[in-house]
């Protein structure tokens, strides 16, 4: 075990938190500490290969429906009140601020400071408090971690306050449950109670970057991963939830900037983090060997089980959940670079994983598609990363991400129509999902296909093949493609069914119709144009 060096939060940041009580807090320790104390609090094991390995409890995904955003004077008329910005009272806030505080007032505590956003010039500083030592090593692991002399004066921007055993009183809170997310700009505090799910810490951060950086720096913030190629040509992929970011952005021949969070300058990406949160359901070393072998000493491994009388993880065990998950320190990918800044992106894959079946595999879009298909955020959910979802399910989630925007889809949609014309950026749609037939009946695209896809898109192999256009949603699909089956690329050929197929595309035009008539006073008349053809 590497040396300890314990480092002290100065007394003054402790009395201004309100607490007072110095020995039961323990400051910025290393992951060593962190997984040694879990272990002896019998609250983790370690696997076979030394990750350590803790099951986050009750919740094991994200609970949207109960995240709360503070109404006042600052937040009223910018936020997007929805059925994702939740607003409350201050005065909620402030109680149930003050019951967390209380509660660790005779609780050890492990608090850590840390950064967010990877581009210096909109470095947000961060300080967390946990109530156990993994939460800790989590932050550890997905923040971006200081330089011990940046810690002497740090002062915080922004607080998370997390604590799962806490619970909320609905009653009295102005909660709906026991569990909640509760978000204070005026504060600049995150509080998190009854719930361990760590998701719940990065995506807080997320979500309130989704506000500062458009809102008040004008810089674009975005649910995509990022890598980049030997020639710096940049590539940002937007996706929902299992849909791929994290498995297609580790690229052994490419650069990684980072898995699902990042904000596009005038001259630059950045990503948010300093980590990567990766799904594990049936992670296999041959198909994600970055992945695979980032599960080592550091790695946080959450609600997976292991294989009898064995700390082997069963990487296809769903039993606790399928969004089985690892954390990880970004420098654990052995190609990803740091800091993690990238040109401004040359290409742009929108990742859906359609259960219908209906989408091509790889297909270009014109930039008007490219705005009708970031508005619409299309994908079928997969199960588990959200309570109570078990079995795949359409899903229209505006700029790819609406849980976590604050502001109007507008407000981001227009940032990036901008880009993609100052920048002639390409967009490519990706279907990572299901081929053949819908869910039951056809199978998931092969991972390697996907991957060759991208990599002859990124690689200019597509440039001089021949397009067909899709007769419904209008997207171009190539008729060729190093390292895929040419009958594949056009979903049609994929169905025994024609007609079933032909149906099924014009029931999710349908769907696209629909969800997109919420928009069609705020958008431009090219944007509808390149709605479905029905
Ligand atoms: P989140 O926002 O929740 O982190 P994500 O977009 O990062 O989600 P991934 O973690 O990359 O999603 O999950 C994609 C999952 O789908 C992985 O488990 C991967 O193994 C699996 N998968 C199966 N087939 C494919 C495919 N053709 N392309 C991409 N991923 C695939
Ligand atoms: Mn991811």
């Amino acid at each position: 075990m590497s040396s300890i060096t314990t480092l002290a939060l100065p007394k003054k940041a402790l009395i201004a938190m309100g607490l007072g009580s110095t020995d039961m807090i323990h400051y910025q320790l290393s992951p060593e500490e962190l997984t040694e104390q879990t272990l002896h609090r019998r609250e983790g094991v370690l696997n076979d290969t030394g990750a350590l390995v803790i099951n986050t409890g009750e919740f094991t995904g994200r609970c949207p429906n109960e995240k709360f955003t503070v109404m006042d004077t600052l937040t009223e008329s910018t936020i997007n009140w929805n059925e994702f910005n939740i607003p409350i009272e201050p005065i909620y806030f402030e109680q149930v601020y003050d019951k967390m505080m209380d509660y660790f007032s005779d609780r050890e505590i492990w608090i850590r400071d840390c950064y967010a956003c990877a581009d210096k010039k909109y470095r947000v500083k961060i300080r967390v408090l946990n109530e156990n030592p993994w939460s800790n090593l989590f932050a550890y692991n997905m923040f971006i971690r200081p330089e011990e002399h940046e810690l002497e004066n740090f002062e915080p921007d922004w607080q998370i306050i997390q604590a799962p055993n806490f619970k909320a009183d609905p009653k009295v809170d102005g909660t709906h449950q026991h569990n909640f997310i509760m978000v204070s700009f005026s504060k600049r505090t995150i509080l998190i109670g009854g719930t361990g799910y760590t998701g719940e810490m990065k995506k807080g951060i997320f979500s309130i970057l989704n506000y500062i950086l458009p809102h008040d720096k004008s810089v674009l913030s975005m649910h995509c991963s990022a890598n980049v190629g030997e020639k710096d040509d940049t590539a940002i992929f937007f996706g929902l939830s299992g849909t791929g970011k994290t498995t297609l952005s580790a690229d052994p021949k490419r650069y990684l900037i980072g898995d699902d969070e990042h904000g596009w300058t005038a001259n630059n990406i950045f990503n948010f983090e300093g980590g990567c949160y990766a799904k594990v359901i049936n992670l296999r070393e041959e198909q994600e060997p970055e992945i695979y072998n980032a599960i080592r000493s550091g790695a946080l491994v959450e609600n997976v089980c292991f294989y009898e009388d064995s700390f082997t993880i069963d990487f296809s065990n769903k039993d606790i959940t399928e969004n089985t998950r690892v954390s990880y320190p970004l420098d654990y990918i052995s190609n990803a670079i740091e800091p993690s800044i990238a040109n401004t992106p040359k290409s742009i894959f929108f990742l859906t994983c359609d259960a219908y079946g209906v989408f091509p595999p790889i297909s270009k879009l014109t930039p008007q598609q490219a705005m009708y298909q970031f508005i619409s955020g299309y994908t079928a959910k997969v199960a588990g990363t959200e309570t109570g979802i078990k079995e795949p399910k359409s899903t229209f989630s505006a700029c790819f991400g609406a849980p976590f925007l604050p502001l109007h889809p507008a407000f981001y949609a227009n940032m990036l129509g901008k880009k993609i014309q100052e920048h002639n950026v390409n967009v490519w749609m990706i279907n990572t999902g299901w081929s053949g037939g819908p869910y039951g009946t056809g199978k998931r695209m092969k991972l390697d296909y996907t991957r060759a896809m991208i990599t002859a898109a990124l690689e200019e192999k597509l440039t001089n093949v021949s397009f067909e256009e899709h007769p419904v949603f209008g997207m171009m699909i190539p008729m060729q493609c190093p390292g895929v089956p040419a009958e594949i690329l056009n979903p049609r050929n994929t169905w025994n069914d024609k007609d079933a197929y032909d149906k099924m595309a014009k029931n999710l035009a349908q769907q696209f119709i629909k969800n997109f008539e919420k928009y069609s006073g705020g958008v431009s008349n090219e944007i509808l144009s390149a709605a479905p053809k029905v």
